[in-house]
C-alpha cells in the first residue's frame, strides 16, 4: 500500500512523485516504457525552470537566446524575453534520479490499464490498521453503496454521509471466513463493472 501512486514518468510525474515523497508521502511511480526520456521535445524552456532546478545542477541547459519563434496549431508566436534551450532526455534523467533519492518506488515498463471505480481507504499505522475500512463507489452515494451490498450480496455495511468523510465502514467479524471476504471482493468488483 502506497499513500499516493504516480501514473507516468515524464517530467511532470517525476517531478510530483518527488515532491509527496519529500513530504514523507510512500510513493509509487508507473511508467509503461522501458527507459526514462525518450520524448519527442525541441528542449525550449522559459527561465522558470529555476523554479523546479535546484542552483548548480542545470548542465542540461545547452544554449540561451534572448528572442524566439515558436509554431503552435497553425500559427507562429514571438517570445521575447530570456529563453533556454535544454536538453529534454538529461532533464528527465534528472528528476528520476532526485524521485529515486527521495525514495519513489519507480517501476518501468508497467502500464496502467484500468482504476478500480471502488476505493478503500485503511489507516497505515500498526495500531489502527487491522480490518478496518472506509469503502467509495464512484458513482454511488455511501447510502446507495451500502443498500447495494445489503440487497444484492446480503453484506451488512454502515453508511457514512459526513461533511467529511463518506463511504460504507467495512469490518469484517471474527466469526467471518475467507469465503466471505471473497464474496466482498466479488460484490465489490461487480458493483464496479
Ligand atoms: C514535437 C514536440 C516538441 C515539443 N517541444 C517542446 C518545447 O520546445 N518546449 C516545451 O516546453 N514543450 C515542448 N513539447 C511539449 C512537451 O514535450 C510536453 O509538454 C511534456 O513532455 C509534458 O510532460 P509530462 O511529464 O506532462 O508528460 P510526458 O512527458 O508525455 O510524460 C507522460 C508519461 O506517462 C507515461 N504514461 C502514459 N500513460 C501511461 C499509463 N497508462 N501507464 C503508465 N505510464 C503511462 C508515458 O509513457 C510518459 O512517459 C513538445 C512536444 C512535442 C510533441
Amino acid at each position: 500500500m502506497y499513500d499516493v501512486v504516480v501514473v507516468g514518468g515524464g517530467a511532470v510525474g517525476l517531478y510530483l512523485a518527488r515532491k509527496f515523497a519529500e513530504k514523507n508521502s510512500s510513493v509509487l511511480l508507473l511508467e509503461k516504457k522501458e527507459k526514462i526520456g525518450q520524448k519527442p521535445c525541441s528542449g525550449l524552456v522559459s527561465s522558470k525552470i529555476f523554479e523546479f532546478i535546484n542552483k548548480g545542477e542545470d548542465d542540461f541547459i545547452e544554449n540561451e537566446f534572448l528572442k524566439a519563434r515558436i509554431w503552435l496549431e497553425g500559427n507562429f508566436f514571438d517570445f521575447n524575453g530570456k529563453a533556454l534551450l535544454l536538453n529534454r532526455e538529461k532533464l528527465d534523467k534528472y528528476f528520476f534520479e532526485k524521485a529515486k533519492k527521495a525514495g519513489v518506488d519507480i517501476r518501468l515498463k508497467k502500464e496502467v490499464r484500468k482504476i478500480e471505480k471502488y476505493k478503500i481507504n485503511t489507516p497505515h499505522y500498526a495500531g489502527s490498521s487491522c480490518a478496518l475500512a472506509n469503502v467509495t463507489m464512484e458513482g454511488m452515494t455511501a447510502t446507495e453503496f451500502s443498500a447495494a451490498l445489503w440487497d444484492r450480496y446480503q453484506i451488512f455495511t454502515v453508511a457514512i454521509e459526513h461533511p467529511i468523510v463518506k463511504g460504507v465502514r467495512i469490518t469484517p467479524h471474527l466469526s467471518n471466513s475467507i469465503a466471505d471476504i471473497e464474496r466482498l471482493k466479488s460484490a465489490l468488483k461487480e458493483l464496479a463493472s
